[in-house]
C-alpha cells in the first residue's frame, strides 16, 4: 500500500509522493517560547515525529525543521495586543533573551523525554530578520502590502485565492463585522511588520521593546516581524519555495497558515505547500487545554503524578489524530497501566530471540500508512501480545519494530539493563546540549555541562561529534 495522508487543502485522502524522488520537505509550526508549552501543545510534535518516521519508513530522507517563535506572536492571533516574548519577560522581570533560552531547553527536554527525534534544525524568528524584511520587500514591491500607523499589512482583497484553504466566508466577516477595524482595508488583512509601539513602558534603557530592529523600506520607525512572516521566510531560506509538508495544529488554519499560504505564495510565484496536515486538539473537561484559560499541565506534572512521558505518548497514540482528545487522569492511568505491562513484558523476556512475525509488522505498515492510525498501530501491540502461535521471543522482536515506529522506549529498556542507566533527564540535558553545540552556543553547551555533571554524569565529545555519557 502507498501512504495515504489526509491533505487540508483538499479535504481529501491523497497518495503521498514527494516532489523529489527520495527526500521529503518538512515543517512543523513550532512553539512560542514566552512559557513552558503543554501537553496539548505536545500533541503536534508526537503527530509530526510519527510522520517523520512513517516517511522514513517508507524509505524517504526528511529534510524536517520546527521553528521556534521567539518574536512577533501577539496576545491574539490576529494582530491585537502586546507580544507574548515582551509579557513574558516582563512577568518574569527577565530580559526576553533569557526567557527565550529558559524555554526553548524546555522544551527541546520535553521533546527528548517523549523520544521525538531531533529535526534537522530548530530556526529563531529572531534569527532571520533579514530574511523576513526581504520578503516583506519583495511583497511591498508587488504592491501586496500598504502602510498604515502601526505597521505594514498584507491585503488579502489582491490575493483572490485568500479564502480558499480555510473555506473562510469573507462577505459575511465582512457583514457581521463587530470589532474596529482601525485602519485595515479588509477584515481578514494581517500584519507582516508591525512598528514598535509607543504607549507600552519602556524599559530601563529607554526602549519601548527589547527586540527590535531597522524596518523594511527604510521606515524611519523601528520594528519586528508579524507573526506569520517567520514562518514564510524561514521555510524559504531553509527548504525553498514549494515544500512537500507542512504541519500545525487545527487552530493555525484560519489564521497563521491561511496567511502564510498568501505572503508565500505572492512574494514567491510558485505553489507554497503540498500537504497540509492538522492535528486536532486536547480538550481538559470538554474545553481547550490553553493557557489563557488557565487549565493546562506540563510534562513534569504528569510525572509529579506518576505518569512516565513515554505512558502519556503511547496515551497519545491510542487516538488518531485528527481525533480530538479529552484529557483525564482516568484516561492517563489506564494508559500508564498498559504501558507498565508492555514494559513488564520486555523486561520478563530480555534476551529471549527470535524473529520479526511478517503478518504484524506487514499491518501495522498498513495501519501507518492509512493516514497514520496509530489507534490502529496500538491494537495491533495488544493482537501480538495476545497471540498464543508465537513463541515471546518472536514477540519481544517484533514488539521492537513496532517500537522503531511508535517511539515507545521499549528497545531502551535493553540499554538500561546491560550498561549504566543514564536517567531521561541527563539524557535529555545531553540531546539539549548537542543542539546547542549545533547552533554554536558555546555559553549555553557549557551550561548544560555542569548541569549534568551535578547529575552526576560526565559528558564527552567524540570524534564523530557525538557525546558519550558517563558517571
Ligand atoms: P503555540 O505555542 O500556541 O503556537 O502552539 C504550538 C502548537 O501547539 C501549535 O501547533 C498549536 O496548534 C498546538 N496547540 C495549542 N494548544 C493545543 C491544544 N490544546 N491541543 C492540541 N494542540 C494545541
Ligand atoms: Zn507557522
Amino acid at each position: 500500500m502507498s501512504l495515504k495522508l489526509f491533505n487540508t487543502a483538499s479535504r481529501n485522502l491523497e497518495d503521498f509522493i514527494p516532489r523529489e524522488e527520495g527526500v521529503v520537505t518538512m515543517y512543523n509550526c513550532g512553539p512560542t517560547v514566552y512559557n513552558y508549552v503543554h501537553v496539548g501543545n505536545l500533541r503536534a510534535y508526537v503527530f509530526a515525529d510519527i510522520l517523520r518516521r512513517t516517511l522514513e519508513l517508507q524509505g524517504y530522507r526528511v529534510e524536517q525543521v520546527v521553528n521556534i517563535t521567539d518574536v512577533g506572536h501577539l496576545v491574539s492571533d490576529q494582530d491585537e495586543g502586546d507580544d507574548k516574548m515582551e509579557i513574558g519577560a516582563r512577568r518574569e522581570g527577565k530580559h526576553v533573551e533569557e526567557i527565550i533560552a529558559v524555554y526553548s531547553e524546555a522544551f527541546h527536554m520535553d521533546l527528548a523525554l517523549l523520544q521525538i527525534l531531533p529535526a534537522k534544525s530548530y530556526p529563531r524568528a529572531t534569527a532571520y530578520i533579514v530574511e523576513q524584511r526581504a520578503m516583506i520587500e519583495t511583497l511591498a514591491k508587488k504592491g501586496y502590502t500598504y502602510l498604515t500607523s502601526d505597521g505594514i499589512y498584507f491585503d488579502t482583497s489582491r490575493f483572490p485565492r485568500y479564502a480558499d484553504f480555510a473555506r473562510l466566508d469573507v462577505k459575511g466577516m465582512k457583514a457581521g463585522l463587530r470589532v474596529d477595524m482601525g485602519e485595515k482595508l479588509n477584515p481578514t488583512d494581517f500584519a507582516v511588520w508591525k512598528f514598535s509601539p509607543e504607549d507600552l513602558p519602556a524599559h530601563a534603557d529607554g526602549r519601548r521593546r527589547e527586540q527590535e530592529w531597522d524596518s523594511p523600506l527604510g521606515l524611519p520607525r523601528k520594528g519586528f516581524p508579524g507573526w506569520h512572516i517567520e514562518c514564510s521566510a524561514i521555510i524559504k531560506k531553509l527548504l525553498g519555495d514549494t515544500i512537500d509538508i507542512h504541519t500545525g495544529g487545527i487552530d493555525h488554519i484560519p489564521i497563521h497558515h491561511t496567511n502564510e499560504i498568501a505572503q508565500s505564495e505572492c512574494a514567491n510565484d510558485s505553489p507554497f505547500v503540498r500537504f497540509w496536515l492538522h492535528s486536532a486538539f486536547m480538550n481538559v473537561d470538554g474545553e481547550k487545554m490553553s493557557k489563557s484559560l488557565g487549565n493546562t499541565y506540563r510534562l513534569t506534572d504528569l510525572h509529579e503524578r506518576g505518569i512516565p512521558p513515554l505512558a502519556f505518548r503511547y496515551w497519545l497514540l491510542t487516538a488518531h489524530y485528527r481525533t480530538q482528545v479529552n484529557f483525564t487522569w482516568k484516561a492517563l492511568a489506564g494508559a500508564q497501566s498498559a504501558y507498565n505491562r508492555l514494559t513488564n513484558f520486555v523486561i520478563e523476556n530480555l534476551g529471549a530471540s527470535g524473529s520479526i512475525n511478517k503478518e504484524y509488522t506487514n499491518k501495522l505498515h498498513t495501519s501507518l500508512e492509512d493516514d497514520l492510525n496509530t489507534a490502529n498501530a496500538v491494537a495491533l501491540i495488544w493482537a501480538l501480545m495476545k497471540d498464543s502461535a508465537l513463541s515471546l521471543g518472536d514477540k519481544l522482536t517484533t514488539l521492537y519494530q513496532f517500537d522503531d515506529l511508535l517511539g515507545l522506549g521499549l528497545r531502551d529498556i535493553v540499554a538500561k539493563s546491560t550498561l549504566a542507566p543514564v536517567p531521561h533527564e541527563v539524557q535529555a540535558l545531553a540531546d539539549s546540549r548537542k543542539i546547542a553545540r549545533e547552533e554554536k552556543n558555546w555559553v549555553e553547551s557549557d551550561r548544560l555541562r555542569d548541569a549534568i555533571k551535578e547529575a552526576g554524569f560526565e559528558v564527552k565529545d567524540t570524534a564523530s561529534g557525538d557525546q558519550e555519557l558517563s558517571r
